[in-house]
């Protein structure tokens, strides 16, 4: 058993329940198993993209259509979502506050190179809840976090970035880096590396300002880009104070300091960023601005746009390495519009946040009943169970507590019992249209997971 690993299962009772659970699946499942084996014809291993393989199940369910926090499947099966397109879809599937207005743009144009007036109201309202003056637009969230390390390395001309190990910022080849006995690595599946990572990153612990401090101190580092919280190797806190060091020590050594609030974005309307007055140089988000139209930001202080404007150069600005034909085209704009002005608002974050509470309460009364040395985490409207005791420090540890057949059979059981959870860790994720009776069926299904698990 791995270190951190909960003792309490037994594994051949989960092998066998995980099969149990299959067969429940492929019964249920027919239409979306004709589909999957005719889907590898031509696509590879029956799927669109290839993260589509990691569901739990055999294969994937096929989605017939979706409505709020809810779809259904073409074997007719409906589902609460919790995963809501890991974060694109946080909104509520097709909200109809941004349905008439990107239908409306959908009518109107598409696409132009050229801006359309929705842009100054999206970049005010930026403006408005993350505190940052100058916005740019890209498709997505990775896009985004791109092009802020090459301005980060142009305005200062220092070769590295910084991020905390088991981060993840999309698929940014910087940041596929963690810690192995301390040292810098390609991460666990990186596939193809430009560059062996370690030569462009440095990377540390979450939490651990000594290290940090250490790290910047040669100043040959561009920026630190980093979540607020960490959530994408479960959710992992600061502690009190370290956010306000690392804002210390990047200032110090005139290191840019980039927060990715495209998850956070779960604490409330202006992120982890607006909710505790960060004062980032810059800042990105994507994911679930637009409703789930792909569409992303990055912004950045009057300073790094001074900067940025003394190296701008007319003739260039299109093969500079930034930017995109179809980035801040007029139906993603659109789309970012309707969101932040009738779906991702304030009121809807006093909505969702006592849901993700509700959420947190079952899951902790089920694991009390069960006596699991197990721990529930929230952030804003977004809340993850945990097969350990205690909140993990930093990524390192949450890393050492995760549990790849624990996590396939409580996300196939749920499956089978009509709840869909993210397919990485155990996370969930309630929006706007999520209701009571949604939290509380997932609760039911938890508990009788676990039951089954420990019978
Ligand atoms: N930043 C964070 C914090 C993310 O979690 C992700 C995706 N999970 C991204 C960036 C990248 O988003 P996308 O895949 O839409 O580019």
């Amino acid at each position: 058993m791995l270190p951190g690993k909960t003792n309490v299962i037994d594994r051949t009772r989960l092998a066998k329940l995980i099969l149990r659970e299959e067969e429940l699946f492929e019964k249920k499942h027919p239409r979306s198993k004709e589909l999957f084996e005719k889907a590898k014809e031509h696509l590879l291993a029956g799927v669109p993209m290839n993260w589509m393989v990691k569901w739990a199940s055999p294969y994937p369910v096929f989605v017939a259509d979706a409505k709020g926090a809810k779809f259904r499947d073409v074997d007719g099966n409906e589902f609460v979502d919790l995963c809501l397109g890991d974060t694109g879809a946080m909104t509520g599937h097709s909200p109809d506050g941004s349905v008439k207005l990107i239908s409306e743009q959908l009518a109107k144009g598409i696409t132009f190179m050229l801006p359309t007036e929705n842009s100054l109201w999206v970049a005010e309202e930026l403006s408005r809840r993350f505190g940052l003056k100058y916005w740019q637009f890209t498709l997505t969230a990775t896009d985004a976090n791109r092009f802020a390390l090459r301005i980060a390395r142009q305005l200062t001309g220092r070769p590295f970035v910084l991020v905390f190990n088991w981060c993840y910022h999309g698929t940014v080849d910087e940041a596929f880096i963690t810690l192995s006995d301390g040292k810098p690595q390609a991460r666990r599946g990186n596939c193809g590396p430009q560059v062996d990572p370690a030569k462009t990153t440095k990377v540390v612990e979450f939490n651990d300002v000594e290290a940090l401090e250490k790290a910047l101190a040669a100043k040959d580092v561009a920026c630190v880009l980093a979540e607020p919280v960490m959530t994408n190797i479960g959710i992992v806190h600061p502690q009190p104070e370290f956010l306000d060091k690392v804002r210390e020590l990047t200032k110090r050594t005139g290191t840019i300091l980039i927060y990715d609030e495209t998850h956070t974005i779960c604490t409330g309307p202006g992120g982890y960023t607006g909710a505790h007055g960060l004062k980032p140089d810059m800042l990105t988000i994507g994911k679930p601005l637009g409703s789930g139209i792909p569409g992303a930001v990055y912004g950045f202080t009057d300073d790094i746009a001074s900067r940025i404007r003394e190296r701008t150069n007319i003739e260039d600005c299109d093969t500079s390495g930034i930017g995109g034909t179809l980035a801040g085209n007029a139906l993603s704009i659109a789309a970012m519009r309707a969101t932040l002005e009738n779906v991702l608002t304030e009121e809807a974050y006093t909505k969702t946040i006592p849901l993700a509470n509700r959420f947190v309460e079952g899951v902790e009364r089920v694991i009390a009943e069960f006596k699991l040395p197990w721990i529930v985490k929230q952030l804003g409207c977004r809340a993850e169970y945990w097969f350990r005791e205690t909140p993990p420090l930093n990524g390192g540890e949450a890393a050492a507590a995760a549990d790849f057949e624990l996590d396939r059979y409580m996300h196939l059981a749920a499956l089978n019992r009509g709840i869909l959870m993210t397919p990485f860790h155990n996370m969930a994720l309630i929006s706007p249209a999520t209701t009571a009776g949604d939290i509380d069926k997932h609760t039911e299904v938890f508990r009788e997971s676990v039951e089954q698990l420990l019978a």
